[in-house]
């Protein structure tokens, strides 16, 4: 017999996975498989005035790092990432114009392999980019006289390449970084040649410009669709921790950016956003059929531009 209270229940049930908080939290559960890593409360890049490093430094883990470009350097304050493997160590994105990259980035490895008890250029870097914008690719001209490094190419076909990408943009490409895979999926749609990275490590999925805690430009909204869906469908078949991105523009105020151009954020939104936040931007994204526009969710803004 079904009694009200059964039916409350079920009820309850169909509404919470219809709006994904049970699927999302057994899919974004960290399994024992998922390493851990700690974020800080805030990432607040400073003032316009250089009061510290032009590129703070975040040990998510001790193989997982987050830099983030100060705002005194360029009002983008742009995050880059550095993922270490056995054999190859990862750079994604080199900055934004002014900054120093390749001195933080070598003190980091040295200490990682010190730590390792392993030999200077032990490790061969790998610079690559979350897509090809300026404010992504600025600091590549410091890493191409380096020892022991490759600069993958900025355009679509050196990323399908490099990635082993076989079909662009539905396959998945990868990179094995010696005992550490990364899962790497195209997302053209902000920029032709945007890519995600997938960390199996710590279900860390890395989206660049493409998904973040601020303005989504989008300049091919057909791309950015399809790509958008591609991301979610990976996102719940996969143990996604966080989706981190490359910039932040809203305030901690829910539906509120700061202006364009803002160089101080002292109370920014939080760089981690989680997959309920991808799936809602997937919803919201299919209503519009292809007819896109500017359109302010709690915690990011579909921003067509013109190309
Ligand atoms: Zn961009
Ligand atoms: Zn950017």
């Amino acid at each position: 017999m079904r009694t009200p209270l059964a039916r409350t229940g079920r009820r309850l049930l169909a509404l919470l996975a219809a709006i994904g908080i049970i699927g999302a939290c057994s899919r974004g559960r960290p399994s024992p498989a998922v390493e851990p890593g700690r974020l800080p409360t805030t990432f607040y890049a400073g003032g316009p005035q250089c009061a510290g490093t032009p590129l703070q430094v975040h040990e998510y883990n001790p193989d997982f790092f987050i830099l983030r470009q100060a705002a005194c350097t360029n009002f983008e304050k742009p995050f880059l990432y550095l993922v270490f493997g056995r054999d190859r160590v990862l750079l994604l994105d080199t900055g934004a114009q002014r900054v120093d990259v390749v001195t933080p980035i070598d003190t980091l490895i040295r200490t990682w392999l010190a730590r390792h008890r392993r030999a200077a250029d032990s490790i061969h870097l790998v610079v690559a980019h979350s897509h090809a914008h300026g404010d992504h690719v600025a600091g590549d001209s410091q890493f191409v006289r380096r020892s022991a490094t490759t600069v993958v190419g900025r355009d679509t076909a050196s990323v399908r390449a490099f990635f082993r990408i076989a079909h662009w943009p539905t396959d998945l490409g990868a990179i094995d970084l010696g005992g550490r895979v990364l899962d790497v999926i195209a997302i053209p749609g902000h920029q032709a040649a945007s890519i995600a990275i997938y960390d199996r490590r710590t279900g860390v999925l890395l989206t660049g410009d493409t998904f973040y805690p601020g303005r989504l430009y989008v300049r091919d909204t057909a791309a950015f669709a399809e790509s958008i869906d591609r991301l979610t469908e990976f996102t719940r078949t996969h143990t996604v921790t966080q989706l981190l991105g490359a910039h932040i523009e809203n305030t901690a105020t829910p539906y509120r950016d700061y202006p364009e151009g803002t160089v101080d954020q002292p109370n920014e939104h939080a760089l981690a956003l989680y997959p309920r936040q991808l799936f809602e931007l997937d919803s919201v994204v299919r209503t519009m059929r292809g007819r896109m526009t500017r359109t302010a969710l709690r915690d990011v803004t579909i921003w067509p531009v013109t190309p």
